[in-house]
């Protein structure tokens, strides 16, 4: 299976050929918007007719399993563990860690910006013109929010009422409460009566990996065609005033990643960080390229489970409520943009404004929708409550596609290591399984 998936035919390893194919498709798109221009008809020709739609196709090859897979996973990882009891401490366990981790995030998100302050230089011509640019995108953000801001609401619409039309809607957590229960009650029925419906949660679960390994074979050239539509229109042009702000974003999420998250490697969980994050390079290639947690499930599934050594009953239940639950990086991204923006627009925090942002950093971390830009709508209600015009969100929109590309990398290296973290804990991590260098699947 992991062969597969994992090497092309050609000899090159698939995130390599990813990879390469991320470097040629934001090379030509940076080539293509310096010499031809974003708006000129045949950059224009080239994103609608050829880059967009393979990479539309891509995503969607992923989305079109994400909902089976979750609830198959989930449903057979909650079986898995037996008793209710059982179910009730690794979700604990599970839901803590992403917790501790989020929150630790976001603290340290507030920290780095809090000590290099990028929002005080942007001169107020540059807010202007860049308000203007993007205020057609901020005001559908806006209204997003509006009709699916945070509230008690969020917490009763997890019990689904429908649990086939949370899957049409893209609803994540409904799909996991469906499962969650399904899973329940198939240990509350004798062996022989649930055995045929574990088969067919297991058969599925089967299928849709194999949909996924030829999903893959399309991914570089669906990576290439979505990097191509970002570089190709908004070139290096809106990043030089906005440079301050993704530097201080990026270097946050790098280090959350590499000095923060591989310390709770070591420490904590035990496991070498190198060897954790050459193990899981795959997902976290998928990751960067999809922007999306969702979309990184299977990868991330797979892993945890082919290169950890993590039992499926422990990734299959960790892993879909983390890829919606657990954003390290973007909390750092919420707390560290909140802050920004309050000091572009001159926004004075006093201590406990710092920690309402804190707070509400975790919370829509948690909340927000593991696919592209998910967290956008909950940010914008935060700058909503500490009284930055919505509209600021304007000023960022524009970078948000690499911000996004990278933290969601971070979003699945926490995950990831929270399946870990919950194996080792419950005893079932076999640490011998994990295998040496170079016998991993992609
Ligand atoms: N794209 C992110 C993810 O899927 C969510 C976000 O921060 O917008 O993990």
């Amino acid at each position: 299976m992991s062969e597969s998936i994992g090497n092309t035919g050609t000899g090159m390893k698939l995130h390599t050929k990813i990879l390469l194919a991320l470097v040629v498709g934001a090379t030509a798109g940076i080539a293509a918007n310096l010499t031809l221009g974003g708006d000129d008809g045949r950059v224009e020709w080239v994103n609608t007719y050829l880059a967009g739609p393979v990479g539309q196709v891509f995503l969607r090859l992923l989305f079109m399993i994400v909902m089976p897979l979750v609830f198959s996973s989930i449903a057979l990882g909650v079986a898995g563990l037996g008793d209710l009891k059982k179910v009730g401490k690794v979700g604990g366990k599970a839901i803590s860690y992403f917790f501790v981790t989020t929150a630790f995030a976001a603290t340290f998100g507030l920290v780095m910006v809090n000590i290099i302050k990028p929002g005080e230089s942007i001169p107020e011509e540059v807010r202007t013109e860049l308000m203007a640019t993007y205020a057609e995108d901020a005001a559908g953000k806006i209204e997003a929010q509006q009709t699916g801001g945070f509230g008690i609401n969020t917490f009763v619409n997890i019990v689904t009422r429908n649990p086939v039309k949370s899957a049409a809607d893209g609803d994540m957590l409904g799909i996991i409460f469906f499962g969650l229960m399904f899973g329940a009650a198939l240990t509350q029925l004798k062996p022989e009566v649930a055995k045929p419906m574990l088969d067919v949660l297991q058969a599925i679960n089967d299928v849709v990996i194999v949909i996924v390994g030829m999903a893959m074979k399309l991914a570089p050239y669906g990576v290439a065609g979505l990097i191509f539509g970002v570089t190709s229109r908004f070139g290096f042009a809106l990043l030089k005033p906005l440079a301050g702000y993704v530097t201080v974003v990026m270097a946050a999420l790098l280090l959350h990643m590499f000095v923060n998250l591989s310390l709770i490697l070591k420490f904590v969980i035990g496991i070498n960080p190198i060897t954790y994050f050459s193990r899981i390079k795959g997902a976290l290639v998928t990751a960067f390229s999809t922007s999306s947690s969702s979309a990184t499930l299977p990868a991330a599934l797979r892993a945890s489970q082919e290169n950890l050594g993590v039992p499926p009953k422990i990734a299959g239940f960790v892993l879909p409520l983390g890829s919606t639950m657990c954003m390290n990086g973007t909390s750092i991204f919420e707390g560290i943009t909140v802050i920004f923006l309050c000091q572009v627009f001159g926004v004075d925090l006093s201590i406990g404004g710092m920690a309402i942002v804190m707070i509400m950093s975790v919370i829509t971390a948690i909340g927000a929708a593991g696919v592209p830009g998910g967290s956008i709508p909950l940010l914008v209600g935060i700058l909503a409550m500490m009284g930055v015009p919505g509209e600021g969100i304007a000023i960022v929109l524009g970078v948000d596609r690499i911000l996004d590309m990278t933290r969601t990398v971070v979003n699945v290296s926490s995950d990831i290591s929270a399946s870990v973290f919950v194996a080792k804990s419950e005893g079932l991590w076999d640490e011998s399984m994990v295998p040496p260098a170079g016998q991993t699947a992609a």
